[in-house]
């Protein structure tokens, strides 16, 4: 019997094989391999039903699992609620999501109002249809509706995520996008966009949003997305004086700054969230994986009281109210998950531990700098990267294939990482870890 239940290994291969249709694959590899299929999860360590375990240097492979696997207080808050009330829409509150959204209110004091929902991308949506209504409320004259997004950025699969988010490989095929988006550079000096050098450089990849906002009309953009720490685009943690010079420009623009912490929320990055690295006070803040730590699926796109106010038209008004709705957003069950997930990465002090071993990470990383195909190692808390390269003087991207063989062969020896997205040929030479946040040094030890 295998260890996915009463099934065998080999039925297991055939009915993934016949049926599946998987995320992000060309199954055409699984012609000559046989399919990754894990089975179960304890702490950081992953085994799959051929019996092989790993560490997982990806916190379930989309660095999602902050809590780790095996949480008997998670699965029994689940339980305890489904066995009360499973479900109600959305638009009816239950106790869970009322401390929920207390909760989160209780971690950002500037941004009190909680907005529920499912995935990372939704909750990336509603931040901007929350930001267009807003201004068409305050504004009814205007046409303040354009979003504009940094280069390399990601924010979500669904169209208008997809069409704020800086990865121009992930559109390929699906267009044409919706319009009313533009793009700024992204923020890694190490290969700066617009070629300059750090601290001469002025901070311009951040100046340049008012360049953008002023091409596109001044009174024509409504908000700035950004990923406090970009995590999927090559792991860049902007320098210091980045989100305030952003910020600046914002404010004199009346523009909302949403910051997605879908993957730095949650001690990811060795603070609670990511944005409380840099002097900065962002208008709305979208949570998602993290959240539940992946026991549930759910988000949060959580604002400040003023844009929340701008809803509360008159009763008779039938469109001044938010009218939006997903079925399972605010799900009992998930809002039960994501509070006691919250309580353990607050009573473990996991963005502590995230911070310390981090730096432990790092340090370990760092020592590879001496080979001549490692550009630059760089991360935050519990998200790092590793730029390879052809030589540390042109700067060459490694060929992917090369990056493929390490994450493989990484594999191989019980450890999983990842690597950036493929095709891509300026940044597809990034490999990456996250692994759970109650990672421990031995952990971090196999994964470098
Ligand atoms: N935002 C960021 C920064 C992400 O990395 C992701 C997914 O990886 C998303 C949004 C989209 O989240 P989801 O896949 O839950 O829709």
């Amino acid at each position: 019997m295998s260890a996915a239940g009463s099934l065998e290994v080999d039925e297991l291969v055939k009915l993934h094989r016949d049926h599946l249709w998987l995320h992000l694959t060309n199954h055409r590899a699984f012609e000559s391999q046989e399919p990754p299929i894990m089975a179960e999860g304890n702490g950081f360590i992953l085994k799959d039903i051929y019996g092989r375990e790993y560490v997982d240097g990806l916190s379930g492979g989309v660095w999602a699992v902050n809590v780790g696997y095996g949480r008997d207080s998670i699965i029994q808050a689940i339980a305890g609620q489904l066995k009360k009330l499973p479900y109600y829409a959305g638009s009816m509150a239950t106790p869970p999501y009322i401390l929920l959204a207390q909760k989160l209110a209780s971690l950002l004091p500037d941004l009190p109002k909680v907005y529920i929902s499912n995935s990372g991308s939704e909750a990336n949506e509603k931040s901007y249809k929350i930001a267009r209504q807003y201004f068409s409320e305050k504004y009814p004259d205007k046409k303040k509706y354009k979003i504009i997004y940094r280069n390399r950025d990601y924010h979500g699969t669904t169209l208008g995520a997809l069409a704020s988010s800086g990865q121009q490989e992930r559109k390929v095929k699906f267009g044409p996008l919706p319009e009313g988006f533009a793009a700024i550079p992204h923020a890694l000096c190490y290969r700066c966009e617009l070629g300059k050098c750090y601290p001469a450089c002025n901070i311009d990849c951040a100046r340049a949003l008012e360049t953008v906002i002023q091409r596109e009309g001044e009174d024509s953009v409504a908000a700035v997305i950004v990923e406090p720490v970009t995590a999927g685009g090559g792991i860049i943690p902007p320098v210091a004086e980045y989100y305030p010079v952003l910020q600046e420009i914002c404010r004199k623009y009346e523009v909302l700054l949403i910051m997605d912490e879908v993957v730095t929320g949650f001690g990811r990055t060795g603070r609670m969230f990511g944005h409380q690295h840099y002097a900065v006070e962002p208008d709305m803040i979208t949570l998602a994986k993290g959240l539940a730590s992946g026991y549930m699926p759910i988000s949060a796109t959580v604002a400040r009281k003023s844009i929340f106010d701008q809803f509360l038209t008159e009763l008779e008004d039938p469109t001044g109210y938010f009218r939006d709705i997903s079925t399972f957003g605010g799900c009992a069950g998930a809002s039960a998950a994501a509070l006691e997930n919250i309580r353990i990465i607050e009573d473990e002090k996991l963005a502590e531990n995230s911070a310390q071993m981090g730096a432990y990470l790092l340090e370990g990383l760092k020592e590879l700098e001496k080979y001549p195909v490692v550009g630059e190692v760089r991360g935050k808390g519990l998200l790092a990267g590793i730029e390879l390269v052809e030589d540390k003087k042109s700067k060459k991207p490694l060929h992917e294939t090369h990056l493929a063989r390490i994450v493989a062969e990484a594999k191989q020896a019980g450890v999983i990482i990842g690597r950036m997205v493929r095709s891509v040929p300026d940044y597809n030479n990034v490999l990456y870890t996250a692994p759970p946040l109650i990672v421990t040094k031995e952990g971090i030890d196999r994964i470098v």
